[in-house]
């Protein structure tokens, strides 16, 4: 037997651009391309520069300086106050769409988010598509850009995510490390304020590279374990790990949905379409640990209407082929003679740690079924290391170029929701996006 090497994990760090001045804008088109910027308290004199938008950097106008010099800068800038409530429900919305990509999403701020997307993403570079798609998907359902940067490692993710602003992707593999990383001020470090900075300066030590490359004991002696911490990070060992911000018991559903390129005319055409999305869907489940015992079937007709139609199964899963035979009859029984469909999903629900033992079943064919579950997992470790092309089932799909548009992760119903205010409703209702509450005329496309 080879050996299969440590997955890579895949992290992006999605920083929205000029947030509060974007959400002002949001509410305000009309200054959109005018210089604006979010001060405290703008009356008083020693109000400050909060945010800013695109328009006003052209001004030069700085985070954390007066309003009236600002306004000395740019005499026609248009000055708002905060809504801190509206930047909240901004950051949820964000955060639910983070949501549906990964549970593995920690906060960083109102306006950042680190997203450990390894599960559903086989390598760096394609955590590029993820992020491509979790930017567009942010413009259009929320109205917020993003800049986001796609990494080994909490740290080169925040890195990356400065380098292209607004609205840009940026890569960091282990391999452009040296190109990418290393010629940075060590100051763009999260952890480098500017009293480390001037320890720092003062051994010598101006880039990450320079701290990454240094003598370790001459770190140590001027700087102690924080200066070995330090290195650690810009040598691209930062082993930190996404925090959840949902514990696992607060999982609900596990989903994928796609809208394929083609409109599903047939019986065949579905079960292509939905092998992709079961195959993705159970390798969530494996990645989380669960095993689910609800399967839920959607499909929305070309007229944009959506309908569900769900099963128990008798034992729970987490494996392709069983997900897909419930499928397939759910689908068959429901939607069978109603074609064409737009688009597809298939949601999992019940979950239950898939360590809980289940009773075994005289129904089942208990070697087979773990020789089956044996290689999936197999596959999952070798899609993981390899890449999603490494296998492929023979009954799929690419020709017809599916793609799957990013998992699907249900959480709490609630967790999508955004209270009070109804100027939000539209950004609700789009991002629960199963389709059942996408209000008429507010849809993806
Ligand atoms: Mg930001």
């Amino acid at each position: 037997m080879f050996g299969v090497k440590k997955m890579e994990r895949v992290i992006l760090h999605a920083d929205a651009n000029s947030f509060y001045a974007s959400v002002e804008c949001y509410y305000h088109p009309e200054y959109k391309d005018r210089p604006l910027a979010v001060c405290g308290d703008p009356e008083a004199r020693h109000g400050i520069v909060l945010a800013k938008n695109q328009a006003a950097k052209r001004f030069h106008i700085q985070t954390g300086e007066a309003v009236w010099q600002a306004r000395q800068k740019c005499p026609e800038l248009v000055v708002m106050p905060p809504h801190f409530d509206a930047y909240q429900q901004f950051s949820g919305a964000l955060q639910s769409l983070y949501g549906e990509y990964t549970h593995r999403v920690e906060a960083l701020g109102l306006d950042e988010c680190w997203l450990d997307v390894s599960g559903m993403s086989c390598s760096v570079r394609e955590g590029q598509h993820i992020a491509d798609e979790i930017r567009m998907r942010a413009i259009r359902e929320i109205g917020i850009t993003l800049s986001v940067g796609v990494s080994f490692n909490k740290t080169f993710a925040k890195l990356g995510s400065d380098l292209k602003k607004p609205n840009g992707t940026t890569v960091i593999t282990r391999r452009d490390m040296p190109y990418t990383v290393w010629p940075l001020p060590a100051s763009d470090m999260l952890m480098v304020g500017p009293h480390t900075m001037q320890k720092l300066r003062a051994m010598g030590v101006l880039t990450i590279g320079d701290l990454a490359c240094c003598d370790p004991r001459v770190l140590q002696r001027r700087m102690g374990k924080c200066g070995l911490l330090l290195q650690e990070l810009a040598a691209g060992r930062d082993i930190t790990p996404v925090t959840e911000t949902a514990a696992a018991d607060e999982i609900k559903s596990i989903g994928n949905s796609t809208t394929p390129p083609f409109d599903i005319v047939h019986l065949d055409d579905a079960r292509q379409v939905f092998y992709v999305l079961a195959e993705s869907v159970s390798a969530r489940l494996r990645a989380a640990g669960f095993r689910a015992k609800c399967i839920s079937v959607s499909a929305r007709t070309t007229e944009l209407v959506t309908a569900s139609h769900q099963c128990t199964l008798s034992r729970s899963t987490d494996m392709t082929h069983e997900i897909m035979d419930a499928v397939m009859r759910l689908f068959a029984e429901r939607f069978g003679g109603h074609f064409p469909y737009r688009s597809v999903g298939i949601s999992t629900s019940q979950l239950m740690d898939s360590r809980t033992p289940e009773q075994v079943s005289l129904f089942f064919n208990e070697e087979q079924r773990a020789k089956r579950l044996r290689l999936e997992e197999t596959i999952d470790t070798l899609r993981g290391h390899y890449g999603k092309g490494i296998v492929v089932r023979g009954s799929l799909m690419d020709e017809k170029g599916v793609q799957l548009r990013g998992a699907e992760q249900q959480e709490e119903e609630n967790r999508h929701e955004i209270p009070g205010d109804n100027k939000f409703k539209g950004v609700t209702s789009i991002l629960v996006h199963n389709g059942a509450r996408l209000p008429s005329g507010k849809g993806k496309r």
